[in-house]
C-alpha cells in the first residue's frame, strides 16, 4: 500500500527581534537597526539586526562598537524579550487556525504538519500563503515558509527565499531544486561534517544523495547514513507536537503490592518496574527530560509518605529507579512493611533531542551515551508494544517471579495526585 504523502510546513519569522521592535515603534522602519542588551554599552553584543543594517555588513554577535564603526548612524534599541514572546504566541495562534500539530523549533521557527488540513484549507502552498499574508496583515511581521513532504526539506525550503516568501519542494521538483545546492544547506551538515564530505568529493546535496551509504558510514558513522537519508528526501521524522504539554506537570505510576514487602531488594525490583512505565510514558509524551524524582510509600498502617530529589535531567528508567531507590533507602528503615509504592517525575525541560556528533564521539570513546541508553529503552518499549510486556525484562526485575511478566502499566489501584503527594512531603 502506498503511504500518504505528508504535507509539512516550516515557518521562519524574518529578522524577528528587529521586526518586533519596528512593530512596536514604526518610526524605526526603513532605517538600519540593531537590537542589543544595552545600547549604551559599546562592548555589548548585537543580538539582531534588520535588512538595512545587514547592508552595512553588520552581523549578529559582533560588538556594538564594531557595528557603529560600520554604520555610525545605526539605530540601537534594547531587547524586549517579553514582547518577542508575546508576538511569538500571536504568530502561533495564526498557525493554530490551520493545524494543532505545531512543533516550536525556536522562538521564531515552527514546523507544522498540515497533512490533515489540506482538505479544509487547500494545498500546502495555499496554506503557506494564507499564513504568510495573515502574519503580515495582522501583526506587521514577515515570515518565510517552506512547504515539503518532510521536515528537513521544509526547513531547507524556508531558507531559500526570504523575507516574506513561500517556497515549495515537492516530490516532483526536489531533484531539480535541492540537488544542485551545496551540502551545507542540509540540516546537520556544517563544520566538520561538511569538511569530511568535501574530502570525499561531495559538494552538492545531489552528490551526497548518490553516494553509497557504506562510504559515508565509514567516514562519518551513523551521521553519514543520517545525512544521506536527508539528502534523498527520505526523512520520516514527525512534527513533535504536544497540545497539552504545558499542562503536563508530572507523570507517575503507583501500585499496591500483591503482599506487603519488607525486603529492600524486592522493593528495588518493584521500583524498577514502576520506573520503567514512567520513563516510557515520559518519552512518549515528548516532554523532554525531568529533573525531579518523587517516591511515595504507603506502609502496612496505611500511612502515606512522600519524598523527592533533584536529578540530572533524564527520561531513562535506570536513572529514575536509582533515585527512587536511594530515597527509599534514605527514608524507610530496614524492616518497614510496605504496601504501596509510587514513582513519579516532574520538572520537564520540553527539550527535543537531536542527534549530535558528540554522541558519536562518546560512543567511539567506549562510553555509553545518554542517547544510546534512550534508544535502547525506546526499542524495548516498541518490542513490548508489539509482542507483550513479558517478552523483555530487566535483569533486576527478572530476579523475582512475582514481578516477572507482570504488566503494571495499566494498574493504578491507588492514584496519587500531585497535591496529595505534596501534602505528604517532608
Ligand atoms: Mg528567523
Amino acid at each position: 500500500m502506498e503511504q500518504r504523502t505528508r504535507v509539512i510546513l516550516h515557518s521562519d519569522l524574518n529578522n524577528f527581534f528587529a521586526s518586533v521592535e519596528i512593530a512596536r515603534n514604526p518610526e524605526l522602519k526603513g532605517k538600519p537597526l540593531i537590537v542589543c542588551g544595552d545600547p549604551k554599552e559599546r562592548h555589548g553584543i548585537v543580538l539582531a539586526k534588520n535588512e538595512e543594517a545587514k547592508k552595512y555588513g553588520i552581523k549578529t554577535a559582533e560588538t556594538v562598537y564594531s557595528a557603529l564603526k560600520k554604520c555610525p548612524h545605526v539605530q540601537m534599541v534594547a531587547s524586549h524579550y517579553h514582547d518577542y514572546k508575546r508576538y511569538s504566541d500571536l504568530v502561533r495562534a495564526i498557525y493554530e487556525r490551520f493545524t494543532e500539530k505545531i512543533e516550536e523549533c525556536s522562538i521564531d521557527e515552527c514546523a507544522l504538519d498540515v497533512t490533515e488540513s489540506v482538505a479544509l484549507f487547500g494545498s500546502g502552498e495555499e496554506i503557506a500563503q494564507k499564513i504568510r499574508s495573515a502574519v503580515k496583515d495582522e501583526l506587521g511581521l514577515t515570515v518565510s515558509v517552506g512547504v515539503s513532504f518532510n521536515k528537513v526539506f521544509a526547513k531547507l525550503a524556508s531558507e531559500l527565499k526570504k523575507p516574506d516568501a513561500v517556497t515549495v519542494i515537492s516530490k516532483e521538483n526536489y531533484k531539480v531544486k535541492v540537488y544542485p545546492l551545496p551540502v551545507s544547506y542540509l540540516w546537520l551538515v556544517g563544520g566538520k561534517t561538511e569538511e569530511a564530505l568535501h574530502k570525499l568529493g561531495i559538494r552538492t546535496i545531489g552528490d551526497l544523495a548518490e553516494t553509497d551509504a557504506s562510504v559515508l558510514t565509514k567516514v562519518l558513522g551513523k551521521r553519514g547514513r543520517q545525512v544521506r537519508v536527508y539528502a534523498r528526501g527520505e526523512d520520516e521524522e514527525e512534527v513533535h507536537w504536544q497540545k497539552t504539554k504545558e499542562d503536563m506537570k508530572s507523570i507517575g505510576n503507583s501500585l499496591t503490592l500483591p503482599k506487603d514487602v519488607t525486603d529492600r531488594e524486592e522493593a528495588k525490583r518493584w521500583l524498577y518496574a514502576l520506573s520503567e512505565s514512567v520513563a516510557a510514558r515520559q518519552r512518549a509524551a515528548n516532554v523532554g527530560r525531568a529533573n525531579t524524582v518523587h517516591l511515595v510509600v504507603r506502609n502496612a498502617q496505611l500511612q502515606f509518605s512522600g519524598w523527592q530529589t533533584k536529578v540530572p535531567p533524564t527520561a531513562l528508567c535506570g536513572d529514575i529507579a536509582k533515585a527512587a531507590y536511594e530515597l527509599f533507602c534514605a527514608h524507610c528503615p530496614t524492616g518497614t512493611r510496605v504496601r504501596l509504592l509510587g514513582v513519579s517525575v516532574s520538572g520537564f525541560d520540553y527539550h527535543v533531542e537531536q542527534l549530535t556528533l558528540d554522541n558519536v564521539i562518546d560512543e567511539a570513546a567506549g562510553e555509553i551515551s545518554y542517547e544510546k541508553k534512550e534508544r535502547v529503552e525506546n526499542a524495548v518499549a516498541k518490542i513490548r508494544e508489539k509482542y507483550g510486556y513479558a517478552t523483555m525484562q530487566r535483569g533486576v526485575v527478572l530476579g523475582d517471579e512475582r514481578t516477572d511478566g507482570l504488566d503494571i502499566r495499566g494498574k493504578k489501584e491507588e492514584i496519587i495526585s500531585e497535591t496529595q503527594l505534596r501534602g505528604k512531603e517532608e
